[in-house]
């Protein structure tokens, strides 16, 4: 169940600013106190609890309405971590809440009106949910899967640097499943249509939820099986194949890719 607008104690509380968390300057998680403070001096969109979870979470606006970057306006007693290095170390407890945190907050900025009637939604009274007084429509939290896989060739791996994210580092192949595919289809699609390449023995590595918006990232290996590289530009910059010894600036500790690359 979710309340808005709520800020009673909670035992997980976090405050978002863009892909950043709000701690207080020593590391230390945010009080019910800083809670309050918070909501005083900064301009925020969003506030909500959700008590089966334990999570009270509220989201600071990255632009205060002249346009002018909040971040800077923070109090000093407070800082900021990217979510993804907050992760690193935590229980799994610790984790799960903050992407849920993170995840709903996400989806409750873009889940006001009904899909159907175009009516203001309200809060579902028993579940995460959000309903339509008019028609009845219930809306869920949203899940869009992504694959990303790492493909072997012999001691060699193939890494891209992408065209959108993350410029400066090579990472994985990744992409959006399609409608109707299943999850192995959607690995052989973005593979050829990203580097030309067909791949055979795909394995099942692990998940994980990455709630910007709303993804999860379903990742696996696989193992090339014929093809000249030839990369989409249009999606990737540069694409080879690396051994583990050469192996460039890959994304940061905390992500599946990480895990996937240093395990090879
Ligand atoms: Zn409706």
């Amino acid at each position: 169940m979710l309340i808005l607008n709520d800020t009673n104690r909670n035992k997980h509380m976090f405050a978002f600013i863009g892909k950043d968390l709000i701690l207080r300057a020593n590391g230390d998680a945010l009080t019910e106190k800083d809670f309050i403070n918070l909501q005083k001096a900064m301009p925020y969109d969003i506030i909500f609890s959700e008590p089966e979870n334990n999570i009270t979470a509220i989201g600071i606006l990255c632009k205060d309405k002249a346009g002018n970057p909040t971040a800077s306006s923070l109090p000093t007693e407070y800082t900021t971590l990217s979510i993804r290095l907050y992760n690193t170390g935590q229980t799994e407890e610790n984790v799960t809440c903050i992407l849920r945190a993170k995840g709903l907050m996400e989806w409750l900025r873009e889940t006001k009106y009904c899909p159907v009637c175009g009516t203001k939604l309200t809060p579902h009274k028993e579940q995460t949910a959000m309903v339509c007084p008019d028609c009845g429509k219930m809306i869920f939290p949203r899940i869009e899967p992504c694959i990303i896989v790492l493909v072997r060739k012999g001691n060699k791996m193939l890494l891209a640097r992408h065209v959108q994210r993350n410029q400066d580092i090579y990472a994985c192949i990744a992409g959006f499943m399609e409608t109707g595919e299943t999850a192995e289809q959607a690995v052989r699609r973005e593979i050829m249509e990203e580097t030309g390449l067909t791949v055979k023995n795909i394995r099942y590595f692990g998940s994980q939820s990455w709630p910007f918006t709303s993804q999860l990232m379903i990742a696996f290996t696989a193992e090339y099986e014929s093809g000249e590289l030839n990369i989409q530009e249009s999606e990737i910059k540069h694409a080879a194949w690396f051994s583990k010894d050469e192996c460039p600036a890959t994304p940061q500790p905390g992500s599946i890719a990480h895990k996937m690359i240093h395990s090879f």
